[in-house]
């Protein structure tokens, strides 16, 4: 008989995920709280549950992937959450990016059902959540890892173990400081360069030839020259990353002046009503304060015709 999932959270990451699992074959059971993001995955074939709870009864595993700590603290260990009804020898596998303290916490509430848990954070975004090529970072006992292996295999390309509980989660603030801070800094230099006369495009092929060449931004370019700012990894998760490795970063006494800083940024766009965009939108508020748009040429054709 196939085995179960309790699946819950149908964001930008959670469909693609609950659906990929649905094609391999798992018996999958789904709880979104907006109920209409789960009908596509019951048109391909999963169950929709009213509750967590629901989702989890007799589940040979339960994945969430849910915004924040209070999100994932309400769908496991809340009412009518994972926890009510998880069954002993399951895995609960919490993908969420959330604190590494708070995991811990639900990480031990698990145990007290005698189930086992993962913090499992991804990254990869929407594209790789699609395609099953996730990255995930996973903390918990290595033989819990390898019983869930053939799922992570599902929707990841790579899974690399990190640790005990809560050690998924803080590589994942770290890698999260480190995106956040290449994609603020591009979009600096970006203003200087259009606000100083220099053509994006030619500052592109600039930091294309030079060091400075990063995956990321050449993945974010086009969308930033174009103005489309679509949700892939919205700006407030990013700020909320952010904070949590400042968070963090406070309880191991490390400093992280550059983060502090970004976080600021972050914040900022975010408080002018910029959280569900997209966090390359972060431009937007440089682009603001320096009174410049970085946009293709084309785009600034576009735009000066609309005017
Ligand atoms: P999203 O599209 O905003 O989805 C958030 C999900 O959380 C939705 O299903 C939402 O339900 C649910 N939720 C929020 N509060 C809840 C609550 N109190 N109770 C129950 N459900 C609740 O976000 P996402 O982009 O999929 O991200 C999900 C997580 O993955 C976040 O922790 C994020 O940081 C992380 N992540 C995202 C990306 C990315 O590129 N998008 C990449 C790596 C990691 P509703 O539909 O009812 O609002």
């Amino acid at each position: 008989m196939a085995q179960s999932i309790g699946f819950i959270g149908l964001g930008i990451m959670g469909q693609p995920m609950a659906l990929n699992l649905v094609k391999a074959g798992y018996s999958v059971s789904v709880f979104n709280r907006t109920r209409d993001k789960a009908e596509p995955l019951e048109r391909a074939g999963a169950r929709i549950a009213s509750s967590p709870a629901e989702a989890a009864r007799g589940a040979d595993f339960v994945v969430s992937i849910v915004s924040d700590s209070a999100a994932s603290e309400q769908v496991i260990a809340g009412k009518d959450g994972v926890i009510e009804t998880v069954r002993a020898g399951a895995i609960v596998i919490d993908s969420s990016t959330i604190s590494p303290v708070v995991s811990r916490k639900l990480a031990c509430h698990t145990a007290g059902k005698k189930a086992a848990f993962l913090d499992a954070p991804v990254t990869g975004s929407k594209h790789g959540a699609e395609k099953g090529e996730l990255t995930f970072m996973i903390g918990g006992e290595r033989e819990t890892f390898d019983r869930a292996m053939p799922l992570l295999k599902v929707l990841g390309k790579k899974h690399i173990y990190c640790g005990e509980n809560g050690a998924g989660l803080s590589a994942k603030l770290a890698q999260n400081a480190i995106q956040s801070t290449m994609v603020e800094i591009f979009c600096e230099g970006f203003v200087l360069a259009t606000k100083a006369g220099v053509r994006p495009e030619t500052m592109l092929e600039i930091v294309q030839s030079s060091m400075a060449r990063a995956a990321l931004t050449d993945f974010k370019a086009p969308f930033i020259f174009k103005g489309d700012f679509t949700p892939y990894f919205p700006l407030k998760w990013m700020h909320k990353d952010v904070t949590l490795a400042m968070e963090t970063a406070f309880s191991h006494g490390v400093p992280m002046p550059v983060t502090a800083a970004v976080k600021e940024v972050y914040a900022s766009a975010r408080a002018q009503g910029k959280g569900d965009l997209d966090y390359a939108a972060v431009i937007t508020f440089l682009e603001e304060l320096a009174k410049v748009k970085v946009r293709s040429s084309d785009e600034q054709k576009t735009e000066s015709g609309k005017a």
